[in-house]
């Protein structure tokens, strides 16, 4: 079923292995299974791919079970590990710890087209009830070793630990390549702290329930954001501070993002369940985060795709879709026309790149792009840069802050796909100096994409 949005989104935890999604509450059958209808919801809004969350080995056991047997269009992931309320079934294994986690990293290992990242795991100190703070240390501990021997991303969790989750952070920084912090809800100086670790955040509902909430999500970097619903949970609730800025959301949007529900006592086929979160409410976080920061709703979707797509793509799997499958969007007005490229000479030199705008005689045109007065064109700037003609005051890649996690040897532009000098401290994208900067910059990053895809080109991953 095609999306009819324009946008497209990646919810990166649905707990889509809830027995609420077969129409059991509480041991209860309650209504008819309606998985497939949630999917279809999901599709319709926009979500192209989304992260089943792993909770425990049994679970992500499950999930793997369900995508092999439904996986329409390279859909649904999963991540596997053990949530910290769940971690005295490490000691409760018949087998004993250490068997526990073979199974885990068996189960990541033997799936490497599904299984995206280890998780979740992490620290929850609001339900010691479940689980003591000794034993969830040990085996938040112990699963960094499935990070390590896999080479997936984490799926973290943390709530209320004061420093403990970060310290452990820092004390395994080094044993896993990337993370994201998943429903977050803590402060500005612990998501900067994470931030500065490399890692990403995940904001749900739930991360945008108080005014405090919202003021840390505007102070993410764009680059290190992305959005989940954590269905069946953490919906936008009209009590909470987010939902005020539901109602600026077109009302196309709005049928799509929060079709008409009923309680599960009344239930209807092809209707929501009153109070049960589902992944097609990922539209709503998008559109609540871009309210807040006053940014193009399709602009920051594209980013957080982008974000997603490239920390939780596999080596045997191909999680990014290319842009060039992508729906054409509806009466879109933003296309960019094709610009006429002579066939691209094969040069000997470093210009081969997914892009070489090198071959390009014209640089590609937008009626929002003006050339500048003294501008020469692109070709021409790409020349000049290589022989180090442009003097210009601008940094160098080696003094660009970085987090460790994206500190390659070289970094590429991600439109030419040349060593870039220069980084967009709010898109993360690439340029050659600071002319070129101006010229794509003018151009927002949906129009860059489609751009590419219409070249047959790809982003280049950081
Ligand atoms: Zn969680």
């Amino acid at each position: 079923m095609l999306r009819r949005t324009a946008m497209r989104f990646i919810d990166i935890g649905a707990n889509l292995t809830d027995p609420m999604f077969r129409g059991v509450y509480r041991g209860k059958q309650a209504h008819e299974d309606d998985w497939h209808l949630v999917l279809d919801r999901a599709r319709k809004a926009g979500v192209e791919k989304l992260i089943i969350t792993g909770t425990n080995l049994e679970e992500a056991n499950e999930a793997i079970d369900v995508i092999k047997q439904h996986n329409e269009n390279q859909m649904l992931y999963s991540t596997v590990g053990c949530h910290p309320t769940r971690c005295d079934e490490f000691e409760q294994s018949p087998g004993g710890p250490t068997e526990y986690l073979n199974h885990l990293l068996k189960l990541a290992q033997e799936n490497p087209s599904t299984v995206v990242a280890i998780g979740e795991c992490g620290l929850d100190y609001d339900r010691l009830q479940f689980c003591s703070k000794e034993t969830q240390k040990k085996y938040f501990e112990a699963q960094f070793e499935l990070a390590e021997k896999t080479k997936l991303p984490m799926f973290l969790h943390n709530r209320n630990t004061g420093d403990d989750f970060v310290n452990m952070i820092k004390a395994n920084r080094h044993r896993f390549t990337h993370g994201v912090v998943h429903s977050f809800t803590s402060t500005v100086e612990e998501m900067k702290q994470l931030v500065d670790l490399g890692l990403y955040i995940g904001i749900n509902g739930c991360s945008l329930k108080t005014e405090e909430n919202l003021q840390v999500v505007k102070e993410i970097p764009r680059d290190r954001l992305m959005i989940e619903t954590d269905a069946p949970w953490c919906e936008i609730r009209p009590t909470h501070a987010s939902s005020k800025h539901l109602a600026k959301i077109p009302k196309e949007e709005m049928e799509l993002y929060a079709p008409l529900s009923k309680k599960k006592e009344r239930f209807e086929k092809g209707l929501m369940v009153k109070n049960r979160c589902e992944p097609c409410a990922t539209g709503l976080v998008l559109h609540v985060i871009a309210a807040i920061r006053d940014e193009d709703p399709e602009e920051l979707a594209e980013i957080i795709w982008k974000n997603t797509s490239n920390s939780f793509a596999n080596p045997t799997d191909v999680m990014p879709t290319p842009l060039t499958n992508r729906a054409p969007k509806k009466n879109s007005n933003k296309k960019i026309s094709s610009p006429s490229v002579s066939k691209a000479k094969a040069t000997q030199d470093s210009l081969a790149g997914p892009l070489n705008l090198a071959s390009i005689e014209k640089p590609f045109k937008s009626s929002k792009y003006k050339t500048p007065k003294k501008s020469k064109n692109l070709k021409q700037i790409l020349a000049a840069e290589k022989t180090q003609d442009l003097d210009l005051n601008i940094p160098t890649y080696q003094n660009i802050e970085c987090p460790p996690s994206i500190l390659p040897q070289q970094k590429y532009c991600d439109i030419t796909g040349l060593i870039a000098r220069y980084t967009d401290p709010k898109t993360g994208l690439r340029y050659h100096n600071a002319e070129i900067y101006q010229f794509i910059r003018t151009l927002s990053v949906p129009n860059v994409q489609a751009y590419l895809a219409s070249r047959n080109a790809a982003v280049v991953l950081k």
